[in-house]
């Protein structure tokens, strides 16, 4: 389970500010497409209410479409997922299955040292508690590495005696 799950507007916290941007001027946008061209050239356009109303519920699913995806974009970051395709994914993976999938697949926010079993955010490289090394580490820097690299991409110091 997910313990470290906070309230939505400590979620909302992450989303990064050019995706407030980016909702900010795609609801923007569909406003003036829908009152500078498309009403305009109906010839019967239908009434004031919907007029104003259509606009407005267009612009708010795509401003938060737009947010969803900064979401994802940092979320996915922070629980050592690809960032980059998860982004791709939940924008051209149509009717939000990219989305479903994004929240059916996450993995958790915290993982069980494997020393002393604490509960521990995945986004840290050792454990608050013990000190062990959650992700492989370099031991000159201190960064984390890939399991497989054989030099420390920071640093250059040689990882091979790690093994
Ligand atoms: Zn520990
Ligand atoms: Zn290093």
């Amino acid at each position: 389970m997910d313990d470290a799950r906070t309230g939505l507007s400590e979620e909302a916290r992450i989303i990064p500010a050019w995706a407030f941007v980016v909702a900010f001027v795609a609801f923007a946008g569909i406003q003036v497409v829908f009152h500078a061209w498309a009403w305009p050239r109906e010839h019967h356009p239908p009434p004031a209410v919907f007029r104003v109303l259509l606009p407005i519920f267009a612009g708010a699913v795509l401003a938060f479409f737009a947010l969803l995806v900064g979401y994802v974009n940092r979320d996915a970051g922070r629980r050592g997922m690809n960032r980059l395709g998860w982004t791709l994914g939940v924008i051209f993976i149509p009717n939000a299955i990219g989305f479903i999938l994004y929240f059916l697949l996450r993995k958790p926010l915290v993982l069980d040292c494997l020393r002393c079993g604490a509960r521990v955010s995945r986004a840290y490289n050792f454990c608050p508690r013990c000190n062990h090394a959650l992700h492989p580490a370099c031991p000159s820097c201190k960064r984390a590495v890939g399991a497989a690299d054989a030099f420390c991409p920071y640093c250059g110091a040689t990882l091979t005696a790690r093994a």
